[in-house]
């Protein structure tokens, strides 16, 4: 988190890397993450999305709203995963390949542990990284 940018200057700032080894037990399986936020969020640029437009009542009980979910640099993160995508979904796209093909080992993704495939475009980009492969 670069404290110097604003919260909205800050949801245009892409990561070097996109995969985190956030979960240390998945991490030990060569499990690493990529994840949005839960549930309606409003971002710091004010904008309001919906990730898991089909959610129900999961909404009541979603493990991804608690938890270390909640911690203000990894809501920020997630905040800043999701701005990726709905800004530069095809630049994102290209990231992921690139992030998973130039590591020196095979890894296994965890794709969006919360949040959910939003849209079509949002799912075919995931496919496209599955076919990059
Ligand atoms: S992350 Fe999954 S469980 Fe949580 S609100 Fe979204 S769809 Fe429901």
């Amino acid at each position: 988190m670069n404290p110097v940018l604003t919260a909205a200057e800050r949801l245009t700032v892409r990561p070097k890397k996109l995969l985190t080894a956030s979960n240390r037990n998945l991490a030990r399986d060569n499990i690493l993450s990529w994840t949005l936020p839960a549930g309606p969020v409003r971002l710091a640029d004010g904008r309001t999305v919906n990730p898991c437009p089909s959610a129900g009542i999961c909404l009541r009980a979603c493990y991804a709203m608690n938890g270390t979910y909640r911690i203000p640099s990894v809501r920020e993160r997630h905040q800043c995963n999701l701005a990726y995508v709905l800004d530069d979904l095809p630049g994102w796209t290209a990231h992921m390949i690139t992030e998973i093909n130039t590591r020196r080992q095979p890894v296994i993704v965890r794709i969006h542990d919360a949040g959910d495939f939003f849209s079509v475009l949002r799912g075919s980009s995931v496919c496209g990284v599955m076919l990059g492969r």
